[in-house]
Formats: C-alpha cells, sequence, structure tokens
C-alpha cells in the first residue's frame, strides 16, 4: 500500500516550486499526497525564514503534532526549506519529535531522507528496541536513542566553498530535470528556476545564508524544461531567480549566456508557450539589452516585479541595495520608454531601524512617482543571522511600523484605483485561474433567479430530489492580464487554464471588472 504523504508549503514562489519538485521525486518513489493531515504517514512542512511571523506559522503546526508522534511513533515528520537550514539541528532541541531536517540546496535527497526515517522509527518500534520515552508514560515512543537516527541535509557553512559548489549544483540541477510530468497535473501555469541562491547580501534577508551562494543554471537545461512543459499543457510559464536579471551562464569556452540572451533563445526555441513571465528583478543592472529582448518578443509579458525597498537613500545604503532612488527612477522611465504598457509592482519594508518619519514620506513619494501596479509592503522583521539584526537596533515601534504599512497601503491603493480606471474600455487577453474568491450571491440570482442557491454551491449543496437546480457551469472567474492585473468577469468553470479576451467594464480597489469579448458579440 502507498504510504501517504501530507505536504504544506510557506513563502515564495521558489518554496512552490521546490515543494512540486519533491512532490515529483516522492511520488516516484510509492508516496501519495494526500489533503488530510491526520492520516498521513508522513508530514512535510517546506518553510520560509524571511520574516518571523511565517516562522511562527511551523512552529505552531510542529507543536500541534507533538502528541501525535508519540501516539504515533512510525510518524515521519519533515522540516524542509529554509527554516531548517537556518535552525539547522537546534531545530530538534525545540521540536524533538522532526525526524527529518533538509535545507533547500539539498533538496535532490529529501527521499532518502524520509525513506531512512520511516526505516529507523519502524526500527526502534520492535519488540526489542529501547522503550524509555519523552516522559508519557511507557509508550513506545521516539527515544533518545531513535533521535540518533535523524535524518539531516543541511548545507551549512561549507555552501560558499567552491569545490562543494559544483557538486552541489550537479546534484539539485538532477532535480530540476527530472521533474516528473503526470497525466491530470495543472500545469497550466508553471515554474521553471533559472537561478539558484542568492549573492546580494541586503542587511535584513536571510536568503543567501538559507539559499546559499547565486547558481546559474546552464541556457539549454532551462530550455529543454519550458519545453517540455509547454508540451504537457502550460500556457504560462514563470522564470524564477531572486535577482533574475542578473542571470549569466558561463559555458567555460568563452561563450557567456546574459538574460537577454536567455528571452531571446526561449523565446525563439519555445514557439508553442502563449506566455513568459519572469520575477524577481534587481534594480540594478537592468540592461537595455534585457528590456528589448522584452520589447521585441511578443509572448513575454509586459510585467516587472523589481523590489526598490525604500524611498530614502540613507535606508537604501544601510540594507546594501546596491542603488539610489534615482537610480530606481531612471530604470523604470527607461522600462517605460522601451514599453509604454508595462505594469511594474514593487516590494517596501517600512520601519527599517532608524527609519525617520521624513523617510518613511520619501517612500511614499517613490510610489506615486513610479505607478507601481502594485506593492507588497512588509514590516521589518529582525532577522537572526543578517547584518541588520547584530549592527541595528530594531527601534521603529511595532506601532509605527503597523501605521506605516497601513498608509503606505492606502497611497498604493490610489495609485492602483488611477492605473485600472485607466483600463476601462479596453480589451485585454485574460489566463483565467479558476473561480474568483468574489463569487457573490448576486451573480447567482443573476444566473438562476428562482432559486437562492449561490454560485459555486455545487461543492455544498445536499443531494437528493429536493435540489431541482441545473449543475452550475457558470461562475465568477478570476484570471490575470499580460501586465499581472486581475480580473474578474462572469464565464464557464471549464474556461480555467484558457486564454481569453474580456472588455474591462469598471475597475474597483485592486480588480478589475469585465464581460468575455465573444460573449458580448453573442450578446
Ligand atoms: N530577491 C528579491 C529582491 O531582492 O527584491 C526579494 C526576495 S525576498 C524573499 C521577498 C521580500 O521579502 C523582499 O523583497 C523584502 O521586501 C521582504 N523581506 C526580506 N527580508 C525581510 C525582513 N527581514 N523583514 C521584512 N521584510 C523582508
Ligand atoms: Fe534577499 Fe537581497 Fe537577495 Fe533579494 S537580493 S534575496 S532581498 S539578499
Amino acid at each position: 500500500m502507498k504510504r501517504k504523504l501530507y505536504l504544506e508549503t510557506f513563502g515564495c514562489q521558489m518554496n512552490v516550486l521546490d515543494s512540486e519538485l519533491v512532490l515529483g521525486q516522492l511520488h516516484a518513489h510509492g508516496y501519495e499526497s494526500t489533503d488530510d493531515r491526520d492520516h498521513a504517514d508522513v508530514i512535510i512542512y517546506n518553510t520560509c525564514s524571511v520574516r518571523e511571523h511565517a516562522e511562527q506559522k511551523v512552529w505552531s503546526r510542529l507543536g500541534e503534532l507533538r502528541q501525535r508522534k508519540l501516539d504515533e511513533p512510525h510518524l515521519v515528520i519533515g522540516v524542509i526549506g529554509c527554516m531548517a537550514e537556518r535552525d539547522g539541528t537546534k531545530l530538534f532541541q525545540r521540536h524533538p519529535h522532526v525526524d527529518v531536517l533538509c535545507g533547500p540546496g539539498e533538496l535532490d535527497k529529501l527521499t532518502t531522507l524520509v525513506h531512512n526515517a520511516a526505516l529507523a522509527n519502524a526500527s526502534a518500534l520492535e519488540p526489542n528496541a529501547r522503550t524509555d520515552d519523552l516522559g508519557n508514560g511507557n509508550r513506545p515512543a521516539a527515544t533518545p536513542a531513535s533521535y540518533a537516527t535523524r535524518q539531516v541535509a543541511l548545507m551549512g557553512a561549507t555552501s560558499r566553498r567552491s569545490s562543494t559548489l559544483a557538486a552541489a549544483q550537479d546534484t539539485l540541477e538532477m532535480l530540476d530535470l527530472s521533474r516528473a510530468i503526470s497525466p491530470g497535473d495543472d500545469l497550466s501555469q508553471s515554474y521553471v528556476r533559472i537561478t539558484r541562491g542568492c549573492n546580494k547580501f541586503c542587511t535584513y534577508c536571510v536568503v543567501p545564508y538559507t539559499r546559499g551562494p547565486e547558481v546559474h543554471r546552464p541556457p539549454q537545461n532551462i530550455i529543454d524544461e519550458v519545453k517540455k512543459l509547454t508540451d504537457a499543457g502550460a500556457v504560462e510559464v514563470t522564470l524564477l531567480g531572486q535577482t533574475i536579471n542578473h542571470y549569466a551562464y558561463d559555458h567555460g569556452d568563452g561563450r557567456k549566456t546574459t538574460f537577454a540572451d536567455l528571452l531571446y533563445l526561449i523565446h525563439e526555441a519555445v514557439t508553442d508557450l502563449p506566455r513568459l513571465r519572469f520575477v524577481t528583478s534587481f534594480p540594478r543592472d537592468f540592461t537595455d539589452l534585457a528590456l528589448q529582448a522584452m520589447r521585441d518578443c511578443e509572448r513575454i509579458c509586459r510585467y516587472l516585479h523589481v523590489p526598490a525597498q525604500h524611498g530614502s537613500d540613507r535606508i537604501l545604503k544601510l540594507m546594501n541595495r546596491g542603488y539610489t532612488t534615482g537610480h530606481y527612477v531612471d530604470f523604470t522611465d527607461r522600462a517605460r520608454a522601451y514599453m509604454p504598457d508595462i505594469s511594474i509592482a514593487s516590494d517596501f519594508i517600512v520601519g527599517f531601524p532608524t527609519e525617520t518619519e521624513d523617510e518613511f514620506v520619501a517612500t511614499k513619494e517613490l510610489i506615486k512617482r513610479c505607478r507601481f501596479k502594485n506593492s507588497f509592503i512588509f514590516k521589518y522583521s529582525p532577522r537572526p543571522g543578517t547584518v541588520a539584526i547584530d549592527r541595528f537596533v530594531d527601534d521603529v515601534s511595532d506601532e509605527d511600523k503597523r501605521r506605516r504599512n497601513n498608509e503606505l497601503l492606502a497611497v498604493q491603493q490610489v495609485v492602483s484605483e488611477q492605473l485600472n480606471s485607466e483600463m476601462v474600455g479596453k480589451v485585454v487577453e485574460v489566463m483565467i485561474e479558476g473561480e474568483s474568491k468574489l463569487v457573490s450571491r448576486q451573480a447567482a440570482k443573476k444566473a438562476y433567479p428562482t432559486s437562492n442557491v449561490e454560485l459555486g454551491w455545487a461543492k455544498h449543496a445536499p443531494s437528493g430530489d429536493d435540489v431541482r437546480l441545473p449543475p452550475v457551469t457558470t461562475t465568477q472567474l478570476v484570471g490575470r492580464t499580460r501586465g499581472d492585473q486581475v480580473v474578474c468577469f462572469d464565464g464557464e468553470l471549464s474556461l480555467k487554464g484558457q486564454l481569453l479576451d474580456v472588455k474591462i467594464t469598471r475597475a474597483k480597489n485592486l480588480t478589475l471588472f469585465g464581460e468575455q469579448v465573444e460573449a458580448l458579440s453573442l450578446a
């Protein structure tokens, strides 16, 4: 019988992709995914360390499993990703019931670690195994002896040595290349990594420590992966990297493939792929050649996510970002000169140590000046192991951080609303992601005027003769434009994963609303 596997992912798109890749490997080795954590044989958390809040969620999940592990000692509990790498074996002190620790740079080893942990747990349960427990009676619980069999794979401090780098690169490359595609997988929106790790060392950020040094993947491997996904039904592929525009592959024979080269290569090699995107860009060193590639290649989406992080040059310096707001504004102007219709999104940190009110106001001004489509706004969170936590006192109060966060969101909302209102009347191509969360009673009544049933009822409707309504096929769908704007419109559920032309009829907050162009012409 297949062993049941529950995997929960926290954090960024990189983690989503890592989870997909390790799931493929585990499925190939006889594990079967389940959404039911209570009946899983293996529970894995793919974790994020970027902010404390993300870590707290995992701590609480692990706390919930403490008793279960005592009751079911065969259960395998794994912590993978950035928290595993950052905390290392110290994590066992707080949560001794964890069996497997695996950092993001070692995920190719996860299947073996899980398998070994299952064997170790089973042998610890054999009749002659020790039964001293964690102070919970005589149950054959995970014993101190069995702790020695814990499975750990971390990059540790050796990760920045070049000799280990080459070897690590090869085995990790296999993880991406071995990507398993099964019939029925929803690949309409897929991720492909082009660069691992990060060399920037922004003072607040754990990523260079948890994901290791920047390693660029060979261009042919990337192209092959994009092709494979497109042949299997991908409509949109997003290339991933922490500073993606710094992609530069050295072939070792004097040839170099730059990010601009890579964009042209993928665009030319995979002509059946309707949409190619990439995240996240770094504001420094975004070349004109890369902007020209975006302009020239019609299937590359006109969207840039380029986190500015702050509007004050002093704070940017303390953050070690390596650019000024002047450079940043020049970049957005340059991008818009090449592509007037491009939409640009940013990230900002509020409450960085020593941030004054005036400096915070400068961030507001930057949002207005650069007219971001949207911004992801974060309260500064001091992270152990980073330069900022040692060098600066976290001196902006929680109250000020919260207030600045809300004020910045409000400024961004005004800009987003302005940009959205300029879209009304336009016809845009939308990639349909599925049913909208905004599915409303009103819409249901429009579709079925005599019923009281909300759209989406099919999931919850009582069965039996009392339900005589036609099956719901029309609902409110949500999708994204090439510029990453969110669009809601009524349509058939079966359209999920397709591209469709939609006329924008109104704009509200961060969402556009519209009607299918085909439906309009039939009306
Ligand atoms: N590589 C991307 C870049 O440099 O723009 C960002 C990657 S990071 C995982 C995602 C976002 O998390 C960052 O853009 C930053 O705004 C935020 N972030 C990172 N560390 C943080 C911290 N210690 N406190 C608050 N936000 C943080
Ligand atoms: Fe973190 Fe800076 Fe690297 Fe982005 S560029 S991952 S913020 S260190």
